[in-house]
């Protein structure tokens, strides 16, 4: 009963085999590996975008700072939600890649930014002139970091926001997948049509090893990456092994099946603490992360019986009376089992 985040789980078989199968023989470092050759084609084919640059990092804080770092000045202002991960969950790489922009929160419920704050927002920034940083570019989360999912057409009202302002903009799509199969929206759609000009496009979260794709959509923008990625150490050498797992988890659409699988997972788990007496989700849960409180008597029977997942706030008090809510967030996974969402209701159902 694993729920503390999606990144728990262990990568896909197809993944594993694809890596082990890359390791056999010799092939041309730093991403001039026919795999990723194959992965190019692929990711151009599937976002419908036949120019994009595509390139491959380790970890998501390096595609989505390395990403706003050539969409936003030093001086820039980089508007984002308060909860997003490019604002709490990257420890300054944002601000240390772009060389000091200034990441400018942006409110909305359920971590979705609203169209009329961002405006707001963008209108308040550099009227100073010389005495503020400048507007910049605007990053989108998708799932957000509640669990909430923005359609195509409410990224593309943010866009529309941010064009409107000349501003360039970011997609941190580290579960875009799980975004897609929620929303039935094509990559293109949710992307580019939408106005987005650059997406972090996760794989770990959704059964890879350690693989992320960056897609910019404006190739005058790919050298200036690729001089950026290498300056920042992120420009694997055997970078094959990363290919491999890109090339392995789009073959087949076996990357929808994996967030397919998680959001399943997601729905079921949201369901069931929907039907507890006294318990409420907090956030529209639309893929695979459920912020939810139910009674402290269940906390303590799942955890005793070994559930792992984050109270809110991590440290939420283990001690007090029985029936007092206390919040979680839980995550399931493309590994996530029925048995295991079916036990952990009945755990926290008493
Ligand atoms: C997990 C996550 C990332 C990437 O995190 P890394 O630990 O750097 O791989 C980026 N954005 C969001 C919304 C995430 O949940």
């Amino acid at each position: 009963m694993f729920f503390a985040s999606d990144n728990g789980s262990g990568a896909a078989p197809e993944i594993i085999a694809a890596v082990v199968a890359a390791n056999a023989g010799y092939a041309m470092p730093y991403g001039n590996d026919p795999i990723m050759e194959g992965v190019r084609a692929e990711i151009r084919r599937i976002f419908e975008a036949p120019e994009a640059a595509v390139y491959l990092v380790a970890t998501g804080t390096a595609a989505n700072a390395l990403a706003l770092a050539i969409l936003c000045a030093p001086w820039g202002a980089v508007f984002c939600h308060p909860l997003a991960h490019v604002e709490n969950d990257e420890c300054g790489a944002p601000e240390f890649y772009t060389g000091g922009a200034k990441l400018v929160p942006v409110a909305g419920d359920h971590g979705r930014m609203t169209p009329a704050a961002l405006a707001a927002a963008i209108a308040r920034t550099g009227r100073g002139g010389v005495h503020g940083v400048q507007p910049g570019a605007v990053s989108i989360t998708n799932v957000t970091e509640t669990g909430s999912v923005y359609s195509a057409a409410e990224v593309a009202e943010l866009a529309t926001v941010a064009k409107g302002c000349g501003l360039p903009v970011h997609l941190d799509g580290a579960r875009l997948a799980n975004a897609l199969v929620a929303t039935g929206a094509s990559p293109a759609a949710m992307t580019w049509q939408a106005g987005v000009d650059v997406v972090s496009f996760g794989g770990t979260k959704n059964g890879c090893l350690g693989v992320e794709a960056v897609v910019i959509f404006d190739p005058a923008r790919a050298w200036e990456f690729e001089l950026r990625r290498k300056r920042a150490g992120h420009l694997f050498s055997k970078h094959r092994y990363l290919s491999a797992q890109m090339a392995a988890y789009l073959k087949d659409g076996l990357w929808l099946d994996l967030a397919a699988r998680a959001n399943r997972a997601g729905a079921r788990l949201a369901a069931g603490i929907r039907a507890l007496p006294g318990a409420v989700i907090d956030h529209p849960a639309e893929a695979n992360v459920i912020f939810a409180r139910w009674p402290r008597a269940g906390h303590l029977r799942a955890r005793a019986a070994g559930a792992q997942y984050y109270l809110m706030p991590p440290d939420g008090a283990p001690e007090g009376p029985p029936d007092e809510l206390l919040a979680a967030r839980l995550v399931t996974s493309w590994s996530t089992s029925e048995q295991d969402v079916g036990r952990f209701l009945e755990l926290i159902g008493g």
